[in-house]
């Protein structure tokens, strides 16, 4: 596996490439190795473009999450963006201005009490995101630890059996030791009832979920925040909350407006999301937001004297690109929060739809259908043993659609099911489409697992 060890695979023959269109004389290019000489840049560009030609359609991928459409205007100002670096805050004053702009107007979003003096960053996504937040969780509890005259080499962070990889990488990184509630029944998320067995004083926080990659359902932030409430009455002992926000972040505001899950909620100290999810922009940008200045530890950030100027950061880059930053605040001026809210009703909408489509096969059962974020999830009905998600996903392949299958996490890997995110783009009409094609699918399973029992296929059909 080793990401970090590419490797030609041992059957693939060194043969360079061969295009058919270089206009240097030049008749292979090595895979393996930078070429000894120069080509022209139109030759480049094209081996290159043919190259990705061969990934996977972005339209149709309705596993990501991630943003793969935005307005023309928006292409046009990062084509006249992506070489500014955003560390270069002093060359790029203007950049680093509307970076803070972006941060406070998503303080006002959500309801940090001083919006106007917002405490954040922009981070490359929601994982860098998760690991400042995490990090400052960490180090106000060794400080008050350490104040009070209390051990602190056993930090534990506490989270639902459902978080994103990037907790898990959270704590192996930071030697934080991953508490994971288990999950039970048919809630696939943290839950209040669940929580407290796992909580004690090295708890440095619980994470609470808004929007669970597995199944698009939001964590009851409230009800988590006031567990730790009564816990703190009972114990003296005061569990901060970090909201992973990375797509309800974008959604709850404008879909839920009532729901109490951000900063209106004392317990929150910090919350973080992707604005290369639902915050509509390529991919690269994420933030970070703390309550205000006393939950970001001042001896986390930097003051870099950087090109004769000072500059405070918290982040793991170093450099890193600006133009995600000029995105993000495009896309706030140019939808404003109607704009959002019609965006992200649209997706919810057709969400709705397909879940409903779903309901009314027998072959399927709905998990989630799109009410929190707009994402749905099922599972094969009950009457269905012929054939798994797993098939269903490969056939749906056939078509260019991209949907995951995959098992819940631990105690609930019984439950495979297949996942559906309506991203912006992701219209009635591509719906429809889908639909058409997963029935056809079904169809096609059908016909294959009915003429002759299973018996009678050695191989069944699963390789
Ligand atoms: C996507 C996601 C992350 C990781 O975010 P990136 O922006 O991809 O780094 C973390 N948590 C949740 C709940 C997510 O959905």
């Amino acid at each position: 596996m080793g990401v970090w060890k590419s490797r030609k695979s041992p059957e693939e023959p060194d043969l360079g490439l061969m295009p058919r269109f270089t206009r240097s004389g030049m008749v292979e290019v090595p895979r393996h190795k930078i070429p000894d000489q120069e080509m022209l840049p139109q030759t480049a560009y094209q081996i290159v473009l043919d190259e990705v030609m061969l990934d996977g359609n972005a339209r149709f991928n309705l596993a990501t999450f991630v943003t793969t459409w935005m307005d023309d205007e928006a292409d046009r100002l990062y084509a006249a963006t992506f070489a500014k670096n955003m560390i270069d805050k002093d060359e790029y004053p203007q950049t680093a201005e509307i970076e803070s702009r972006c941060v406070r107007m998503l303080g006002d979003l959500w309801h940090a009490p001083h919006a106007a003096d917002s405490v954040g960053t922009s981070t490359t996504g929601s994982s860098e995101g998760c690991m400042l937040g995490g990090l400052a969780l960490k180090r106000r509890w060794q400080t008050a630890r350490r104040a009070a005259g209390l051990p602190a080499d056993k930090p534990n962070i506490v989270m639902g059996g459902n978080v994103q990889v990037v907790w898990e990488k959270f704590a192996n990184y930071w030697e934080v030791e991953p508490r994971y509630v288990p999950l039970e029944g048919d809630v696939f998320h943290l839950t209040a009832d669940r929580l407290l067995d796992h909580v004690d004083e090295n708890t440095i926080g619980v994470v609470a979920v808004l929007g669970s990659t597995m199944d698009g359902t939001y964590e009851p932030v409230q009800e988590i925040c006031a567990a730790l409430d009564r816990y703190q009455a009972d114990s003296g002992v005061n569990v901060p909350v970090h909201v992973d926000a990375a797509s309800g972040g974008f959604i709850a505001p404008f879909l839920q407006p009532d729901l109490l899950w951000d900063f209106r909620l004392e317990r929150v100290v910090s919350i973080q999301t992707s604005g290369h999810k639902f915050g509509l922009v390529y991919p690269g940008i994420g933030w970070v937001l703390w309550r205000d200045a006393t939950y970001l530890p001042e001896d986390l950030v930097f003051h870099v004297n950087y090109l004769g100027g000072d500059m405070p950061t918290f982040a793991l880059n170093f450099s890193r690109p600006g133009a995600q930053v000029v995105l993000q605040y495009f896309q706030f001026l140019r939808l404003g929060r109607e704009g959002f809210r019609l965006v992200q009703q649209t997706c919810q909408d057709v969400a709705h739809h397909i879940a409903d489509t779903l309901r009314a096969m027998p072959e399927f059962h709905v998990i989630s259908d799109g009410s929190d974020l707009p994402v749905v999830t099922f599972s094969m009905g009950n009457g269905v043993t012929k054939y798994d998600v797993y098939d269903v996903s490969r056939k749906l392949r056939e078509r260019g659609w991209l949907v995951p299958a995959y098992t819940m996490p631990p105690k609930r890997e019984d439950l495979a099911v297949l996942r559906i995110v309506v991203r912006n783009g992701f219209s009635h009409d591509m719906a429809e489409l889908f639909l058409a094609d997963l029935r056809t699918a079904v169809d096609y399973l059908d016909d294959l697992a009915s003429p002759m029992p299973r018996e009678e296929h050695p191989d069944g059909f699963h390789h």
